[in-house]
């Protein structure tokens, strides 16, 4: 046998079996809880489509923006999602997050719900969420109302592009109008006969079936990083639960990324970084809530974790734990 070339493989550093571990299951957990809210959040959009009438949306087109009482309605449906439906589920993920941590195996902490820290959490999360959603909602309309888009089509046309786009982000809104003036222009082009009133059926059509698809891929979006933010939201409140019964003791906290190709450049810089269980973690970008740092993901669909490391054993307590 000849000698061959092996070109060297990338220096990939081994992890740890517990960094590897809360990656593991923190995938697990979001592979097995996130067709629940991806289909709720999908079926909330279509009630909203549904609810605002035709009459609205024309009003909306001429304007250029939906009104005060539309957003007024939209952040009424979300904060009514977010009691409803999503902090129940949320509240699951934060019970499920103390077994994601190896640390805490054997130790069988309940965390307990009634926690401070816990309902405070799910207060501004869910305070945020609504806020953020009704606004992104709203920029998504707006873009698809701007002068541009009026100057290029009819009202009729506008306000029946709209419907099937709320719920949108103002990106996948953009990107399906998009879509639509391609295929009227090639409609256009390739069948100089048919009428316009067809092409624009026609592609209204294909722009309600791709936007089904951007609201699908939003919902998991949605669906993942909240699940994620909530479970190790759990895990952390479940460290801290563990040491004010004495049963661990001091701990730090390392980022461990999933170190496949899909990490980005904000976690990957990230990646073993350790720090105390009160800092935040330095990366980039607005903070969305309060300890949105302290804490992944860093970003939508993040797929980190946290490690917990112990430091120093637990304090003796006479009283015992
Ligand atoms: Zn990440």
């Amino acid at each position: 046998m000849g000698l061959r070339m092996i070109p060297p493989k990338r220096l990939k550093k081994v992890k740890s079996y517990n960094s590897q571990e809360v990656l593991t299951r923190l995938k697990e957990y979001l592979d097995g809880n996130c067709d629940e809210p991806v289909r709720i959040l999908c079926g909330f959009w279509e009630d909203q489509q549904d609810a605002i009438t035709y009459q609205e949306l024309r009003q909306a087109v001429r304007e250029g923006a939906i009104s005060d009482e539309t957003l007024r309605l939209w952040q009424q449906d979300y904060s009514i999602l977010v009691r409803d439906k999503l902090s129940p589920l949320w509240t699951d993920a934060l019970a499920a997050g103390p077994a994601g941590q190896p640390i805490l195996d054997g130790i069988a902490v309940e965390l307990n719900m009634q926690r401070p820290g816990i309902i405070k959490w799910i207060n501004e999360r869910g305070a945020e969420f609504v806020t953020r959603s009704s606004q992104e909602q709203r920029d998504a309309i707006a873009s698809l109302v701007s002068k541009k888009m009026r100057d290029g089509h009819t009202v009729d046309e506008l306000a029946r592009l709209i419907r099937p786009c709320i719920g949108l982000t103002e990106g996948q809104a953009t990107a399906n109008a998009k879509y639509y003036d391609t295929i009227v222009a090639t409609l256009t082009r390739e069948h100089p006969r048919m009428s316009k009133e067809s092409i624009r059926k026609k592609a209204l059509d294909a722009s309600r079936k791709y936007a089904e698809r951007q609201h699908r891929e939003r919902a998991l979006t949605i669906a993942q990083t909240e699940s994620a933010f909530a479970y190790n939201r759990g895990a952390d409140e479940g460290i801290r639960q563990a040491q004010e019964e004495h049963l661990i003791g001091q701990c730090k906290k390392r980022w461990s990324t999933s170190g496949d190709d899909a990490v980005c450049e904000i976690c990957a810089s990230l990646e073993g970084t350790e720090i105390g269980m009160d800092e935040e973690f330095g990366f980039k970008g607005k903070t969305l809530f309060p300890g949105y740092k302290m804490l992944p993901p860093a970003h939508p669909r993040c797929a980190c974790a946290v490690e917990y490391i112990e430091v120093s054993p637990p304090v003796f307590s006479e009283k015992g734990g």
